[in-house]
């Protein structure tokens, strides 16, 4: 099973990618976990993003594309994966067709959880309190400063994602602000059709 979820900062993306990871037994590709450890890491591509995603702006489709490439030729993730912010433009979406031709690779699926934008700053700062309060840290960019651009992105860069994939006829949509259980009965239905 290889499959795209796609839906605005704050959709639950993340949420239900962890679901399928069960299911499937496929890992989840995060290009923004993946991200995160490289600046934690201090690595070339970590110092080059941080302040770029601090922000809430994107990071160069180079930069992104080259994280892909190298991670899908993976051992785990031979028999499938679930990419989760990838891919955020148009070019990456093209890049990613390409890739996927030349290791004989086919998508099964995008999925795109559909949200009211009006609610995504509540849930993102209620995903802030929760992560404090499980004493965890909450991420640089979940800020209402940080998210108001991060949101600007989707619209302007990401959107078009939706119109490229269902242009192609492989866009399946699904109600993202029902109930995270009704939400993922809603993909595994989506992923039947
Ligand atoms: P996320 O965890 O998916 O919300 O990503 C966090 C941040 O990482 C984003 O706001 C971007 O700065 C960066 N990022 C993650 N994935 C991508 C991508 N596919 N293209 C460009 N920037 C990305």
């Amino acid at each position: 099973m290889r499959l795209i979820l796609l839906g605005p900062p704050g959709a639950g993306k993340g949420t239900q990618a962890a679901r399928l990871v069960q299911k499937y037994g496929i890992p989840q590709l995060s290009t923004g976990d993946m991200l995160r450890a490289a600046v934690k890491a201090g690595s070339p591509v970590g110092v080059k993003a941080k302040a770029v995603m601090d922000a809430g702006g994107l990071v160069s489709d180079e930069i992104v594309i080259g994280i892909i490439k190298d991670r899908i030729r993976e051992p785990d993730a031979s028999r499938g994966f679930i990419l989760d912010g990838f891919p955020r433009t148009v070019a990456q979406a093209q890049a990613l067709e390409k890739l996927l031709a030349a290791e004989n690779m086919k998508l099964d699926a995008v999925v795109e959880l559909k949200v009211d934008e009006k609610a995504l700053l509540a849930r993102i700062e209620n995903r802030a309190r929760e992560t404090v309060a499980a004493g965890g840290s909450v991420r640089a960019d979940d800020n209402p400063e940080s998210f108001k651009i991060r949101l600007d992105a989707y619209r302007e860069q990401t959107a078009p994602v939706s119109a490229f994939y269902a242009s192609i006829g492989e866009l399946k949509t699904v109600d993202g602000m029902a109930a995270i259980d009704a939400v993922t009965k809603a993909i595994d239905g989506a992923l039947a059709r």
